[in-house]
């Protein structure tokens, strides 16, 4: 591939039709009428905010939401061009100047903030509000919506395209979905408080993951999904949920050094180990530093489509494997992290078991400064090196 040559050799291989695909199965499950806000903030749960933004304006996304101003300049640098709402993250009081050279929509939370952006804008602007219906954290108390809903329509310039809210506690109906059902009714009550002008709202959304799955009643205009597009949902599976793909197959390493080694760190603490067994190790790429948890040690990573032991201990850029096993591996042999290689697969799930990490820490855990691949149709479509994205033009 032009432009790119891998030179640090632990890397995330992603297959980037599983993301369109989990766009596409909830875009089939809600139906035309309702608009998707698929959040893509923290680099896309890790997934690289560049490649994913690009496959989801492809694939007829409405928004995309991102944490941040810089994730919001990272896109439009790349060429993103659709609508970007910046979640609550910064003060506008200081920043309106970047929305506005950005074209990136505000998280309107403060009549302070809105007034900021209003005297920015020389053109009619699109902002959201966001309403606290329970999460308890960040939002206008829904109660108080409808009068700082006026107030904000009438300022100048400010055209209120969106409102949304974020979920708390999401199940099925039947193994208990009260707190979310009452977080929509408060959400309902506030639009029903502004009457008409509520349908004038192009996006008024209150579902994540589990709740545009769970709870058809609660879409509304539109849903803001995220660790589905990674392929992940906290639901039981039934029937009535989309099969979901993870985008993320592969975490890979080579191996770089092979050695014969007398005395290391093998057990809890070093032990001297006899001149005469001398103990064949191998170190791979990748450690700590790059989001590797040290409970992988005892664990195993796949080489040569076997399980291959982790020698107990992992430093911040390596990891000792014993290649006892392995008397024909040599520097250059791939191994993985997480995926499959030959018969033998290392699923999320497992990883997120053995390591005690729950979604979305398995995902954020993984080092940014990780070369990311990114396949489309079997082929290399495109690498994200730290904050360079490269097209493979090929
Ligand atoms: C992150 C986020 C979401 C997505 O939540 P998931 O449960 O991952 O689908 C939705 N809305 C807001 C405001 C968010 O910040």
């Amino acid at each position: 591939m032009k432009d790119y040559q891998i030179s640090r050799f632990c890397w995330l291989e992603f297959n980037m039709d599983n993301l369109r695909d989990n766009f596409l199965v909830l875009k089939k499950m809600v139906g035309p009428d309702v608009k998707i806000m698929p959040a893509i903030k923290v680099n896309a749960y890790s997934h690289g905010i560049v490649a994913c933004g690009k496959v989801l304006e492809e694939c007829g996304a409405d928004y995309l939401g991102v944490g941040s101003i810089d994730e919001g300049i990272l896109l439009r640098e790349n060429g993103v061009n659709m609508p970007i709402l910046i979640f609550a993250s910064n003060l506008i009081q200081e920043t309106a100047n970047l929305y506005v050279q950005y074209h990136l929509i505000p998280t309107i939370l403060s009549l302070e903030a809105a007034r900021s952006f209003s005297e920015a804008v020389s053109e009619p602007s699109d902002v959201f509000i966001k309403i606290d219906t329970g999460r308890g954290r960040i939002g206008v108390n829904a109660e108080e919506f409808p009068d700082f809903f006026r107030e904000v329509s009438q300022m100048p310039n400010l055209h209120v395209e969106g409102v949304y809210s974020h979920m708390a506690a999401v199940n099925w109906p039947d193994e208990g979905a009260d707190y979310a059902v009452w977080q929509y009714s408060r959400f309902k009550a506030a639009m029903d408080a502004i009457g008409e002008d509520a349908n004038r709202i192009p996006f008024r959304q209150l579902a994540n993951t589990p709740g545009c799955i769970a709870l058809p009643d609660i879409r509304m205009s539109g849903i803001c999904p995220g660790r589905a597009m990674w392929g992940y949902s906290p639901l039981t599976r039934r029937a009535e949920h989309p099969e979901l793909k993870a985008p993320l197959v592969s975490w890979k390493s080579r191996l770089v050094h092979v050695n014969e080694v007398t005395g290391g760190k093998f057990g809890e603490k070093y032990k001297a180990v006899k001149m005469d067994t001398p103990k064949r190790i191998g170190i791979m790429v990748g450690g700590m530093g790059d989001g590797i948890s040290p409970k992988i040690a005892g664990g195993y990573v796949l080489l040569h489509g076997r399980k291959c032991p982790v020698a107990s201990t992992v430093s911040l850029e390596h990891t000792i494997l014993d290649l006892t096993d392995f008397p024909d591996a040599k520097p250059g042999d791939e191994i993985v992290i997480l995926g499959r290689q030959g018969e033998e697969e290392i699923t999320l799930e497992q990883r997120m078991e053995e390591w005690g990490l729950t979604v979305p820490r398995i995902w954020t855990e993984i080092s940014a400064h990780l070369d990311r691949h990114y396949y489309r149709d079997g082929k290399l479509w495109a690498v994200a090196k730290d904050e360079r994205f490269i097209l493979n033009e090929n």
